[in-house]
């Protein structure tokens, strides 16, 4: 359902990320609800347990009064569809009891600013690509080659690895800046301490709608079948840690002592409206990873940083549909080896980074090692994050007058514990 004519007869505001064509899910708390599967429209989160309990959702309302979304997701795409559906039509039509009984308005609508959001997913595994040919560009470039920036499969593969799921978080945390082995360039041997170069990564992550089994390949052309939906990610990353430990397995506790989430999975459907090209794939890639028709996304992402008692800069301006591989490439390449994926696992973007300076999706790239620091409003300069720093990613899809976004993804950075 994408009619771009649809209209709520609850208002919502032009700039909002939940409009009637978002619809997306999440789980809240309040100080009456321990956890309730919800949606969102304009300012308010949507009680989707209130909702099957009035008889107005084709659910079984013990779904939607767990911790997380899992059992929900796995009811199955075609059900999990036609409730959003349903949902949309409750919303849209003027007659419904939702709109004229207030006792169910009441119970179902909560203000968005009143409830805490939850992490939306009990994250089994979690993956991280590195599928933006700028940022492998422009770090290939930084440390290794500038004429061999890529490495020699690059083009070839989606390059990924496993992370680390226990220490993902939803929005609105802080975390401890990682300690760690760092070798400055002057010294023969390695330091212990607080990384000084605390950086972020602008990631999207998909979280998986359907499990397989060991052996079983997704393809391709069914890979949209697999996958849920979508959130914001910040893959936190101490580059110092990352710089000596790196080699040759890849990265390990630069990157597992912080992720973020933005609490709501925007849905594959609500997405579908802004499909685009993507950059042309040359080497022609493997059969297995080839696939037809406009398969990136016109996502506009926009990162903030917000010091202690300070107001937002905005320092990153990208998109989505730079991404150099597909998702469904990347869910192709994960499982062609006969992986196993299960629902709830996130698989993540890798840094998403355009090819002006201002689309760099990291410190790194920003500020070109530290070498060239960003001005803030306050007069402060930052080559990394500083100890108080809030990060926040936003990320929104607007054509035709339809808009769909993700809300936020906050986190901020506390000293060394
Ligand atoms: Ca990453």
């Amino acid at each position: 359902m994408s009619n771009k004519n649809l209209t709520s007869w609850l208002e919502v505001a032009p700039a909002s990320d939940f409009s009637i064509h978002n619809i997306p899910f999440g789980i809240y708390s309040d100080q009456g609800v321990n956890h309730h599967a919800c949606s969102a429209i304009g300012d308010y989160v949507i009680d989707l347990y209130e909702l099957a309990k009035h008889q107005l959702l084709s659910c079984d309302a013990s779904v939607l009064e767990q911790l997380y979304l899992n059992d929900f997701i796995s009811l199955g795409k075609t059900k999990t569809s036609a409730l959003r559906v349903q949902l949309i039509t409750l919303l849209t039509d003027p007659n419904s009891r939702l709109k004229n009984e207030e006792a169910i308005f009441n119970a179902v609508f909560k203000k968005q600013s009143a409830v805490k959001m939850l992490m939306p997913v009990r994250v089994g595994d979690y993956t991280d690509f590195y599928s933006s040919m700028d940022h492998a560009t422009n770090v290939g470039t930084m440390f290794r080659d500038p004429a061999n920036a890529l490495l020699p499969n690059w083009k070839h593969l989606p390059v990924g690895y496993h992370g680390r799921s226990s220490s993902i978080c939803v929005s609105g945390h802080s975390f401890f800046r990682p300690k760690g082995q760092q070798k400055p360039a002057d010294s023969e041997t390695p330091v212990f301490g607080p990384t000084k170069l605390l950086d972020i990564e602008l990631e999207t992550a998909f979280v998986i709608g359907k499990s397989t089994s060991l052996g079983d390949n997704v393809t391709t052309a069914l890979a949209d079948e697999y996958i849920f939906g979508m959130v914001l990610f910040n893959d936190w990353s101490a580059r110092d840690i990352q710089t000596w430990e790196y080699v040759p397995l890849g990265p390990f506790l630069s990157k597992n002592f912080a992720s973020t989430v933005s609490p709501w999975i925007v849905t594959l459907e609500a997405l579908e409206p802004f499909r685009t090209k993507g950059y042309k794939q040359e080497p022609k890639v493997l059969p297995y990873l080839q696939y037809v028709g406009d398969r990136n996304l016109d996502i506009q992402l926009d990162v903030f940083i917000k010091p202690k008692g300070g107001e937002e800069n905005k320092i990153i301006t990208s998109n989505y549909k730079y991404m150099y591989w597909t998702m469904e490439q990347q869910l192709a390449h994960h499982t062609v080896n006969g992986c196993n994926i299960n629902v709830g696992d996130l698989m993540a973007s890798g840094t998403i980074s355009g090819p002006q300076p201002h689309e760099y999706g990291s410190f790194l790239e920003l500020t070109w090692r530290g070498t060239k620091p960003l001005k803030l409003n306050d007069g402060s300069e930052r080559k990394f994050v500083n100890d108080f720093d809030t990060i926040i990613i936003r990320g929104h899809c607007e054509k035709d007058g339809m808009r769909v976004g993700f809300g936020e993804c906050v986190a901020t950075a506390l000293p060394a514990k």
